[in-house]
């Protein structure tokens, strides 16, 4: 094996070997290490947050309740939406006055509105953000993803006789949520190391309690491959995933790079995410949020809370996403991202007319890969060169199983802001109440007026479990 290790990331591109940081990794390192803090502990609710809200002098126990309180919330809106209309037609549910959506039973683009291409705002920030195409820097997240899963452990902490299975079981939910919420396009094939990998060096000496560097992460990913070479063929893996021993908790959080730059077998690896001890606490789908991040996803949370409501890291998305809240109650992708990622068809966004009213029956995102064609999946409303209004339905099921509110869920999107600074905004359908933004859908007979061009969306019932959403401008 020939192994380079790159001693800065490439200079055209933010350092992220932390990819929640808004910071250069380095200057993040140094504050942390200034600070004396140790950044992941387990008080808080997003390792990535965690580190992050700490090296910016932010308290970080104010995660937890947060999530705490969104499991917790009860169902107000689900009745009135289940209770509809099983025996109505697609058809029959469209309003009179909207225009077109009689015409287009079928979920095609409705007759007069612009091609759903049009809606695909243009990136207006590099990296990891919200925008068309995603990050050039990002996997590909259609086809085969091809994993190297290595298990790794330590001389001053080595892995508990009989815990591989352990370690592989709890993992595999990720991948299981990346086929499924992709709808089978992303078909993820994992190659195990055989048993455990011994690192060359104890596990102190890699600093993730410390304020880990990009230097640190890819010298960490680099011994993980390096001694895992001599059995282990890397000459086909697009992403390496390390994962330590559950006898290491030093090894604290699960942080992803985009910029590994190590050749194995003849091959250049670029991808790669480090699984510590949070994965304990989060369970499988911190893999799905991270191997997010190498399909060219944003964060969703905030690198800082908003001085309006302190300690609040989850203020715009709240739980309804899993790039913002990995333990949140409605962690499916949003429909705009998988729109991104190539997981939804074009037929199955509907593009508003910036001219006349737009209609769509928008079924529910959790199973949007396996839709019925009469039901379109989200209605995007471009209220500027980067900034859209997106409706999507959220309804109990897939992950989605456990929200308290369903119905339509309005959110902006705003390709010009980078990961972690709020790309994706959800609106409150109930401001102020105590549930935040867990009761945010839109109930059936409301309607919502967009502040910035004063478009009105109304939201009516079904058919089944869909929702009807139009959009005058
Ligand atoms: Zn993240």
């Amino acid at each position: 094996m020939h192994q380079k290790r790159a001693t800065r990331p490439p200079l055209a591109r933010p350092s992220f070997a932390l990819p929640s940081f808004a910071l250069p990794v380095a200057a993040v390192a140094a504050t942390v290490l200034a600070l004396g803090v140790v950044p992941a502990s387990a008080s808080t609710d997003l390792s990535e947050v965690s580190l992050g809200a700490t090296s910016l002098g932010a308290t970080s126990v104010g995660a937890a309740p947060l999530a705490a309180t969104s499991l917790a919330a009860t169902p107000v809106a689900a009745a009135p939406l289940a209770a509809t209309s099983l025996a109505a037609t697609p058809v029959a549910a469209t309003p009179t006055g909207a225009t077109s959506v009689a015409a287009a039973p079928t979920g095609a683009t409705p007759a007069g509105a612009p091609p759903a291409a049009t809606c695909r705002l243009p990136a207006a920030v590099d990296g990891l953000g919200s925008g068309f195409p995603v990050d050039d820097q990002a996997l590909p997240a259609v086809g085969t993803l091809k994993a190297a899963l290595l298990f790794v452990d330590f001389e001053d902490h080595p892995a508990a006789v009989g815990s591989l299975d352990e370690a592989e079981t709890n993992l595999a939910s990720g991948v299981e949520y990346l086929e499924r919420v992709s709808g089978g396009r992303l078909d993820v094939t994992t190659t195990s190391s055989d048993g455990w990998v011994r690192m060359p060096e104890p596990s102190t000496s890699y600093p993730f309690e410390r304020g880990l560097s990009y230097e640190d992460h890819v010298r960490y990913i680099g011994d993980a491959i390096a001694a895992a070479d001599a059995t282990f063929d890397f000459s086909d893996v697009d992403v390496v995933w390390v994962t330590a021993t559950k006898e290491a908790p030093n090894i604290t959080y699960s942080p992803t790079t985009n910029f590994l730059d190590v050749t194995a077998d003849d091959n250049h690896l670029t991808h790669a995410v480090t699984f510590g001890y949070d994965q304990w606490r989060w369970g499988g789908l911190v893999l799905a949020h991270e191997s997010g991040h190498t399909l060219g996803l944003p964060d969703l949370y905030l690198f800082e809370a908003p001085p309006s409501d302190p300690g609040n890291w989850h203020a715009a998305v709240g739980g309804w996403d899993l790039m913002g809240l990995i333990s949140g109650s409605g962690p499916e992708y949003f429909a705009w991202h998988r729109w991104q990622l190539g997981w939804l068809d074009d037929a199955q966004v509907v593009c508003a007319d910036p001219r006349r009213a737009t209609t769509a029956r928008l079924g529910p995102v959790a199973g949007s890969g396996n839709a019925p064609s009469w039901q379109d999946t989200m209605l995007v409303y471009p209220i500027s060169a980067t900034r859209a209004v997106v409706v999507e339905n959220r309804q109990p099921v897939g992950y989605d199983e456990a929200i308290g509110a369903s119905g339509a869920l309005v959110y902006t999107v705003d390709t010009s802001v980078r990961s972690g600074e709020g790309p994706v905004r959800v609106v409150d359908s109930t401001p102020g109440s105590a549930d935040g933004l867990d009761d945010a859908p839109f109930a059936p007979g409301t309607s919502w007026t967009e502040p910035t061009t004063g478009a009105v969306l109304t939201f009516r019932d079904g058919p089944g479990n869909a929702v009807g959403v139009t959009v005058r401008p």
